[in-house]
Protein backbone atom coordinates (compact mmCIF):
# COMPACT_ATOMS: atom_id res chain seq x y z
CA UNK A 1 0.00 0.00 0.00
CA UNK A 2 1.38 3.72 -1.18
CA UNK A 3 1.43 6.02 2.02
CA UNK A 4 -1.19 8.77 1.79
CA UNK A 5 -3.11 11.56 3.56
CA UNK A 6 -6.16 11.35 6.18
CA UNK A 7 -8.36 13.66 7.01
CA UNK A 8 -12.00 13.37 9.58
CA UNK A 9 -13.79 16.66 8.54
CA UNK A 10 -16.71 17.19 11.19
CA UNK A 11 -19.74 18.64 8.40
CA UNK A 12 -20.09 17.59 4.65
CA UNK A 13 -19.50 21.22 3.78
CA UNK A 14 -15.70 20.53 5.24
CA UNK A 15 -15.74 17.60 3.59
CA UNK A 16 -15.88 18.53 0.42
CA UNK A 17 -13.70 22.04 0.91
CA UNK A 18 -11.35 19.08 1.87
CA UNK A 19 -11.37 16.89 -1.05
CA UNK A 20 -11.56 19.96 -3.23
CA UNK A 21 -8.43 21.18 -1.94
CA UNK A 22 -6.62 18.53 -2.46
CA UNK A 23 -7.60 17.05 -5.94
CA UNK A 24 -9.00 14.42 -8.18
CA UNK A 25 -6.49 11.82 -6.57
CA UNK A 26 -8.21 12.02 -3.48
CA UNK A 27 -11.16 9.78 -2.28
CA UNK A 28 -13.64 9.85 0.27
CA UNK A 29 -14.17 7.01 2.38
CA UNK A 30 -17.02 5.40 4.27
CA UNK A 31 -17.16 2.12 5.06
CA UNK A 32 -14.50 1.56 3.41
CA UNK A 33 -15.13 -2.30 2.45
CA UNK A 34 -14.43 -1.26 -1.47
CA UNK A 35 -11.70 1.49 -1.08
CA UNK A 36 -9.58 -0.57 1.22
CA UNK A 37 -10.23 -3.52 -0.90
CA UNK A 38 -8.61 -1.96 -3.77
CA UNK A 39 -5.96 0.25 -2.27
CA UNK A 40 -4.53 -3.26 -1.13
CA UNK A 41 -4.75 -4.63 -4.55
CA UNK A 42 -3.09 -1.15 -5.96
CA UNK A 43 -5.88 -0.45 -8.36
CA UNK A 44 -6.77 2.85 -6.14
CA UNK A 45 -3.87 4.74 -5.10
CA UNK A 46 -5.52 7.85 -3.64
CA UNK A 47 -2.87 11.04 -2.50
CA UNK A 48 -5.56 11.63 0.21
CA UNK A 49 -8.00 9.98 2.07
CA UNK A 50 -11.26 12.26 3.68
CA UNK A 51 -13.31 9.87 6.15
CA UNK A 52 -16.58 11.19 6.17
CA UNK A 53 -17.70 8.84 8.80
CA UNK A 54 -17.89 11.38 11.54
CA UNK A 55 -20.91 12.85 9.55
CA UNK A 56 -23.39 11.95 11.53
CA UNK A 57 -26.42 13.68 10.10
CA UNK A 58 -25.84 11.15 7.37
CA UNK A 59 -26.60 8.11 9.45
CA UNK A 60 -30.07 8.43 9.45
CA UNK A 61 -32.81 6.61 7.68
CA UNK A 62 -36.52 7.08 7.50
CA UNK A 63 -38.91 4.57 5.77
CA UNK A 64 -42.30 5.85 7.46
CA UNK A 65 -42.37 9.38 5.56
CA UNK A 66 -45.74 9.86 3.57
CA UNK A 67 -44.43 11.15 0.30
CA UNK A 68 -40.81 9.49 -0.02
CA UNK A 69 -38.21 6.87 2.06
CA UNK A 70 -34.95 8.72 2.96
CA UNK A 71 -31.59 6.59 3.24
CA UNK A 72 -29.09 8.95 4.66
CA UNK A 73 -25.75 8.05 2.51
CA UNK A 74 -23.95 6.52 5.59
CA UNK A 75 -26.70 4.42 7.12
CA UNK A 76 -25.23 0.75 7.32
CA UNK A 77 -26.74 -1.58 4.97
CA UNK A 78 -27.83 -4.43 7.94
CA UNK A 79 -29.71 -1.72 9.69
CA UNK A 80 -31.77 -0.95 6.44
CA UNK A 81 -32.08 -4.60 5.67
CA UNK A 82 -33.66 -5.07 9.17
CA UNK A 83 -36.26 -2.65 9.19
CA UNK A 84 -39.36 -3.53 9.56
CA UNK A 85 -41.21 -0.93 7.76
CA UNK A 86 -38.82 -1.34 5.18
CA UNK A 87 -39.41 -4.94 5.17
CA UNK A 88 -43.15 -5.19 4.86
CA UNK A 89 -43.95 -1.82 2.68
CA UNK A 90 -40.41 -2.66 0.27
CA UNK A 91 -39.23 -6.14 0.12
CA UNK A 92 -37.36 -5.58 -3.14
CA UNK A 93 -35.17 -3.03 -1.13
CA UNK A 94 -35.00 -4.74 1.61
CA UNK A 95 -33.82 -8.01 0.08
CA UNK A 96 -31.47 -5.94 -2.71
CA UNK A 97 -29.57 -5.17 0.41
CA UNK A 98 -29.79 -8.69 2.72
CA UNK A 99 -28.60 -10.85 -0.83
CA UNK A 100 -25.65 -8.57 -1.01
CA UNK A 101 -22.26 -9.81 0.84
CA UNK A 102 -21.66 -11.29 3.89
CA UNK A 103 -22.80 -10.62 7.27
CA UNK A 104 -19.91 -8.55 8.33
CA UNK A 105 -19.24 -6.09 5.30
CA UNK A 106 -23.29 -5.29 5.69
CA UNK A 107 -22.59 -4.05 8.70
CA UNK A 108 -19.89 -1.71 7.61
CA UNK A 109 -21.04 -1.05 4.27
CA UNK A 110 -22.88 1.76 3.64
CA UNK A 111 -26.11 2.52 1.58
CA UNK A 112 -24.06 5.61 -0.47
CA UNK A 113 -20.81 3.53 -0.83
CA UNK A 114 -22.89 1.04 -1.78
CA UNK A 115 -23.69 2.76 -5.17
CA UNK A 116 -20.49 3.46 -5.84
CA UNK A 117 -18.98 -0.02 -5.64
CA UNK A 118 -16.78 -0.66 -8.59
CA UNK A 119 -16.62 -4.02 -11.07
CA UNK A 120 -15.59 -7.25 -9.85
CA UNK A 121 -13.70 -7.90 -13.15
CA UNK A 122 -10.73 -9.84 -12.71
CA UNK A 123 -8.70 -8.23 -14.64
CA UNK A 124 -9.57 -4.81 -13.62
CA UNK A 125 -8.67 -6.12 -9.84
CA UNK A 126 -5.48 -7.63 -11.36
CA UNK A 127 -3.45 -4.75 -11.80
CA UNK A 128 -0.26 -4.06 -13.76
CA UNK A 129 -0.19 -7.50 -15.90
CA UNK A 130 -3.76 -6.90 -17.71
CA UNK A 131 -4.91 -4.63 -19.96
CA UNK A 132 -7.81 -2.93 -18.40
CA UNK A 133 -9.18 0.52 -20.04
CA UNK A 134 -11.15 1.47 -16.90
CA UNK A 135 -8.24 1.01 -14.77
CA UNK A 136 -5.46 2.65 -17.67
CA UNK A 137 -7.47 3.98 -20.34
CA UNK A 138 -6.21 3.21 -23.95
CA UNK A 139 -4.69 0.05 -22.71
CA UNK A 140 -7.22 -2.31 -24.06
CA UNK A 141 -9.73 -5.18 -22.32
CA UNK A 142 -8.32 -8.47 -21.47
CA UNK A 143 -12.20 -9.59 -20.97
CA UNK A 144 -12.80 -9.48 -24.47
CA UNK A 145 -10.44 -12.60 -25.37
CA UNK A 146 -10.41 -13.90 -21.91
CA UNK A 147 -12.93 -15.41 -19.26
CA UNK A 148 -15.99 -13.60 -19.65
CA UNK A 149 -18.28 -15.80 -18.17
CA UNK A 150 -19.55 -12.81 -15.86
CA UNK A 151 -19.34 -9.89 -18.00
CA UNK A 152 -21.99 -7.93 -18.99
CA UNK A 153 -24.75 -8.62 -21.62
CA UNK A 154 -26.20 -5.23 -22.28
CA UNK A 155 -24.85 -1.62 -22.20
CA UNK A 156 -21.20 -2.72 -23.12
CA UNK A 157 -18.55 -1.68 -25.29
CA UNK A 158 -15.99 -2.01 -27.47
CA UNK A 159 -13.81 -0.57 -24.76
CA UNK A 160 -15.54 -2.95 -21.52
CA UNK A 161 -17.86 -4.94 -21.12
CA UNK A 162 -17.61 -5.23 -17.07
CA UNK A 163 -20.63 -5.72 -14.86
CA UNK A 164 -21.81 -3.10 -12.83
CA UNK A 165 -21.99 -5.55 -9.41
CA UNK A 166 -24.37 -3.81 -6.74
CA UNK A 167 -27.91 -4.81 -6.04
CA UNK A 168 -29.01 -2.19 -4.17
CA UNK A 169 -28.73 0.55 -6.80
CA UNK A 170 -31.02 -2.37 -9.53
CA UNK A 171 -33.84 -2.39 -6.89
CA UNK A 172 -33.62 1.42 -6.42
CA UNK A 173 -33.59 1.87 -10.08
CA UNK A 174 -37.18 0.04 -10.42
CA UNK A 175 -38.85 2.80 -7.87
CA UNK A 176 -37.13 5.68 -9.31
CA UNK A 177 -34.96 6.86 -6.86
CA UNK A 178 -33.35 10.25 -6.85
CA UNK A 179 -29.65 10.90 -5.26
CA UNK A 180 -28.83 14.32 -3.21
CA UNK A 181 -25.43 15.16 -3.99
CA UNK A 182 -23.20 17.95 -2.42
CA UNK A 183 -20.22 19.51 -4.36
CA UNK A 184 -18.43 22.93 -3.99
CA UNK A 185 -20.85 24.69 -5.73
CA UNK A 186 -24.10 23.68 -3.30
CA UNK A 187 -26.47 20.66 -3.32
CA UNK A 188 -27.81 18.75 -6.53
CA UNK A 189 -30.19 15.88 -7.21
CA UNK A 190 -29.95 13.82 -9.75
CA UNK A 191 -32.31 10.62 -10.78
CA UNK A 192 -30.16 7.19 -9.93
CA UNK A 193 -30.69 6.27 -13.88
CA UNK A 194 -28.60 9.28 -14.43
CA UNK A 195 -26.04 8.25 -11.95
CA UNK A 196 -24.27 5.71 -13.74
CA UNK A 197 -22.82 5.83 -17.36
CA UNK A 198 -22.38 3.18 -19.72
CA UNK A 199 -18.24 2.86 -20.74
CA UNK A 200 -19.09 3.66 -24.36
CA UNK A 201 -15.15 5.15 -25.26
CA UNK A 202 -14.73 6.23 -21.01
CA UNK A 203 -14.89 3.27 -19.20
CA UNK A 204 -12.97 5.04 -16.53
CA UNK A 205 -15.85 6.79 -16.08
CA UNK A 206 -18.51 5.21 -14.32
CA UNK A 207 -20.93 7.98 -12.58
CA UNK A 208 -21.96 11.59 -13.69
CA UNK A 209 -20.68 12.68 -10.04
CA UNK A 210 -17.39 14.96 -9.96
CA UNK A 211 -14.53 13.85 -7.41
CA UNK A 212 -15.71 16.30 -5.26
CA UNK A 213 -18.93 15.33 -4.93
CA UNK A 214 -20.56 13.60 -2.13
CA UNK A 215 -23.51 11.45 -1.71
CA UNK A 216 -25.90 13.06 1.33
CA UNK A 217 -28.77 10.76 0.91
CA UNK A 218 -30.96 8.37 -1.43
CA UNK A 219 -34.86 9.26 -1.63
CA UNK A 220 -37.44 6.93 -2.62
CA UNK A 221 -40.74 8.07 -3.74
CA UNK A 222 -43.37 6.07 -2.08
CA UNK A 223 -45.98 4.16 -4.46
CA UNK A 224 -48.76 1.77 -3.99
CA UNK A 225 -46.33 -0.95 -6.33
CA UNK A 226 -43.96 -1.02 -2.52
CA UNK A 227 -45.60 -3.91 -1.20
CA UNK A 228 -45.63 -6.56 -3.86
CA UNK A 229 -42.00 -6.15 -5.18
CA UNK A 230 -38.96 -8.60 -4.65
CA UNK A 231 -35.41 -8.95 -5.60
CA UNK A 232 -34.38 -12.14 -6.95
CA UNK A 233 -30.65 -12.89 -7.08
CA UNK A 234 -29.55 -15.61 -9.33
CA UNK A 235 -25.72 -16.71 -8.25
CA UNK A 236 -23.30 -19.15 -8.04
CA UNK A 237 -23.51 -19.92 -4.51
CA UNK A 238 -26.38 -18.59 -2.10
CA UNK A 239 -24.41 -16.33 0.04
CA UNK A 240 -21.28 -14.18 -0.63
CA UNK A 241 -21.73 -13.76 -4.45
CA UNK A 242 -22.16 -11.97 -7.00
CA UNK A 243 -25.53 -12.33 -9.25
CA UNK A 244 -25.15 -13.70 -12.72
CA UNK A 245 -28.54 -12.62 -12.96
CA UNK A 246 -30.94 -10.95 -10.54
CA UNK A 247 -34.56 -8.88 -11.12
CA UNK A 248 -35.99 -6.63 -9.44
CA UNK A 249 -39.50 -6.31 -10.05
CA UNK A 250 -42.47 -4.00 -8.81
CA UNK A 251 -46.20 -4.51 -9.30
CA UNK A 252 -49.92 -3.20 -9.06
CA UNK A 253 -52.84 -5.74 -10.19
CA UNK A 254 -56.25 -5.28 -10.44
CA UNK A 255 -57.54 -8.95 -10.35
CA UNK A 256 -55.43 -10.72 -12.72
CA UNK A 257 -54.22 -8.04 -14.41
CA UNK A 258 -51.52 -5.69 -14.44
CA UNK A 259 -51.75 -2.00 -13.92
CA UNK A 260 -48.52 -0.78 -13.10
CA UNK A 261 -45.30 -2.62 -12.96
CA UNK A 262 -41.53 -2.14 -12.43
CA UNK A 263 -38.78 -4.12 -13.72
CA UNK A 264 -35.05 -3.48 -13.04
CA UNK A 265 -32.07 -6.06 -13.83
CA UNK A 266 -28.77 -6.74 -11.95
CA UNK A 267 -25.64 -9.19 -12.68
CA UNK A 268 -26.14 -8.58 -16.41
CA UNK A 269 -25.66 -4.92 -17.26
CA UNK A 270 -22.75 -2.58 -17.41
CA UNK A 271 -24.84 -0.14 -14.99
CA UNK A 272 -28.63 -0.91 -13.09
CA UNK A 273 -30.82 -1.42 -16.34
CA UNK A 274 -34.44 -1.01 -16.28
CA UNK A 275 -36.17 -2.88 -18.80
CA UNK A 276 -38.69 -0.20 -19.59
CA UNK A 277 -39.91 -1.73 -23.10
CA UNK A 278 -40.64 -4.95 -21.10
CA UNK A 279 -42.89 -3.30 -18.58
CA UNK A 280 -45.16 -1.47 -21.03
CA UNK A 281 -45.60 -4.82 -22.52
CA UNK A 282 -47.33 -6.28 -19.24
CA UNK A 283 -49.34 -3.24 -18.48
CA UNK A 284 -53.24 -3.75 -18.95
CA UNK A 285 -52.91 -7.56 -19.81
CA UNK A 286 -53.23 -10.55 -17.99
CA UNK A 287 -49.89 -12.02 -15.83
CA UNK A 288 -49.78 -15.49 -17.32
CA UNK A 289 -47.04 -17.67 -17.69
CA UNK A 290 -46.42 -16.59 -21.39
CA UNK A 291 -46.76 -12.82 -20.38
CA UNK A 292 -44.15 -13.06 -17.95
CA UNK A 293 -41.59 -15.37 -20.30
CA UNK A 294 -42.55 -12.74 -23.10
CA UNK A 295 -41.51 -9.75 -20.57
CA UNK A 296 -38.03 -11.76 -19.58
CA UNK A 297 -37.32 -11.97 -23.12
CA UNK A 298 -37.52 -8.21 -23.89
CA UNK A 299 -35.89 -7.22 -20.68
CA UNK A 300 -32.91 -9.12 -22.07
CA UNK A 301 -33.29 -7.95 -25.86
CA UNK A 302 -30.55 -6.65 -27.64
CA UNK A 303 -27.90 -8.73 -24.97
CA UNK A 304 -24.42 -9.55 -26.94
CA UNK A 305 -22.72 -12.81 -25.79
CA UNK A 306 -19.65 -12.89 -25.14
CA UNK A 307 -17.47 -16.61 -25.60
CA UNK A 308 -17.88 -17.79 -22.22
CA UNK A 309 -21.78 -15.56 -20.94
CA UNK A 310 -24.18 -16.80 -23.75
CA UNK A 311 -26.11 -18.80 -21.11
CA UNK A 312 -26.86 -15.89 -19.41
CA UNK A 313 -29.60 -14.89 -21.64
CA UNK A 314 -31.36 -17.58 -20.96
CA UNK A 315 -30.55 -17.34 -17.34
CA UNK A 316 -31.60 -13.44 -17.30
CA UNK A 317 -34.63 -13.96 -18.71
CA UNK A 318 -36.04 -16.62 -16.71
CA UNK A 319 -34.85 -14.70 -13.65
CA UNK A 320 -37.23 -11.79 -15.02
CA UNK A 321 -40.01 -14.13 -15.55
CA UNK A 322 -39.70 -16.05 -12.04
CA UNK A 323 -39.48 -12.29 -10.06
CA UNK A 324 -42.67 -11.33 -11.77
CA UNK A 325 -44.15 -14.68 -10.51
CA UNK A 326 -42.82 -13.78 -7.19
CA UNK A 327 -44.43 -10.08 -7.44
CA UNK A 328 -47.90 -11.66 -8.88
CA UNK A 329 -48.16 -14.30 -5.74
CA UNK A 330 -47.70 -10.99 -2.91
CA UNK A 331 -50.08 -8.68 -4.78
CA UNK A 332 -52.58 -11.71 -4.72
CA UNK A 333 -51.84 -12.37 -0.86
CA UNK A 334 -50.91 -16.02 -1.82
FE1 LIG B 1 -11.11 -3.65 -17.82
FE2 LIG B 1 -13.68 -3.44 -18.45
FE3 LIG B 1 -12.14 -5.01 -19.90
FE4 LIG B 1 -12.69 -5.69 -17.37
S1 LIG B 1 -14.14 -5.56 -19.03
S2 LIG B 1 -10.69 -5.78 -18.42
S3 LIG B 1 -12.85 -3.67 -16.40
S4 LIG B 1 -11.92 -2.78 -19.69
Amino acid sequence: MRPFTYMKPATAADAVRAITACGPGARFLAGGTTLYDLMKLNVETPASVVDVNSLTELNDFDTSGSSELVFGALARMSDVAGDPWLQADYPALSESLRSAASPQLRNMASLGGNLLQRTRCAYFRGGEPFACNKRKPGSGCSARDGLNRAHALLGGSEMCIAVYPGDWAVALSAFDAKVDVLGPNGQRTITLEDLYREPGATPNLETTLEFNELILRIRVPRTPLGRASTYHKIRDRESFAFALASAAVALQMDGPTVRDVRIAVGGLATRPWRARAAEQNLVGRPLTTQAVRAAGEAALRGAKASDDNRFRIELGARTVADALMIAKRRALGQ
